[in-house]
């Protein structure tokens, strides 16, 4: 199995791939960030992540412990809150509470994450 590479990693290939970064303020240095960040989520779409990882935590570690049956079928999950017209792939999600799966990317090099030091 090829590693994969951190979050960053796949943020970086996913905008080189001609995709968008979901969330570029995210990498704002300390100090420069703003004190309140608006939500944009309700409730159900809270539960509706929130359940997701959940059971992909559970099925991650089933997995592991021998239930070959509770594989996911990617690395990186992708759920519609709301449909956004326009977006590029892979969040072009067509409809509320569509899901799509995506493999790994690998590590990119020089990255502080995946590097050893
Ligand atoms: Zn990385």
């Amino acid at each position: 199995m090829a590693p994969h590479g951190c979050l960053t990693c796949r943020r970086h290939s996913l905008t080189e791939a001609g995709s968008l970064d979901p969330e570029p303020a995210l990498d704002a240095g300390y100090g420069t960030g703003t004190r309140h960040r608006p939500m944009t989520a309700v409730g159900p779409d809270l539960h509706l992540v929130a359940h997701l990882a959940a059971k992909t935590a559970a099925a991650t570690l089933l997995e592991h412990a021998g239930h070959p049956d509770q594989r996911l079928p990617g690395e990186h999950a992708l759920i519609g809150l709301r449909r956004q017209p326009g977006w590029a792939a892979p969040f072009d999600l067509g409809r509320t509470a569509e899901l799509r799966w995506l493999p790994a990317t690998p590590p990119r090099p020089g990255c502080p994450t995946c590097e050893a030091p």
